[in-house]
């Protein structure tokens, strides 16, 4: 059997899993899959999946695009786009134009 996680939770009268929420708040990590949180308390993923969860619980119909779960989207987009632009660009070329050899 695995070793028994001793810390400042174990002893609490509280689920396994508000203790695993718990333990992944303290660590910086989501506190759905354990990922790196970004920010908060989840990853970019589940923030954005937590963030439709409520609208449709909720029956909201706007959106605040100033909001972390918006603003991290849209840095990623942009990133990607980044990404996709240099990889197309033909490496032989700028090493020619640079002209450092
Ligand atoms: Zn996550």
């Amino acid at each position: 059997m695995r070793k028994r996680i001793e810390d400042e939770y174990t002893d609490l009268q509280i689920s396994r899993q508000r203790k695993y929420q718990l333990r992944m708040l303290r660590d910086k990590r989501c506190t759905e899959c354990g990922q790196p949180a970004v920010q908060g308390s989840r990853c970019l993923k589940h923030l954005i999946k937590a963030r439709e969860r409520q609208r449709k619980k909720r029956g909201l119909r706007r959106r605040y695009h100033n909001t972390l779960s918006y603003r991290l989207q849209e840095l990623e987009r942009a990133q990607a786009n980044n990404r996709a632009r240099t990889a197309r660009r033909p490496v032989a070329r700028t090493s020619a134009r640079s002209g450092r050899n």
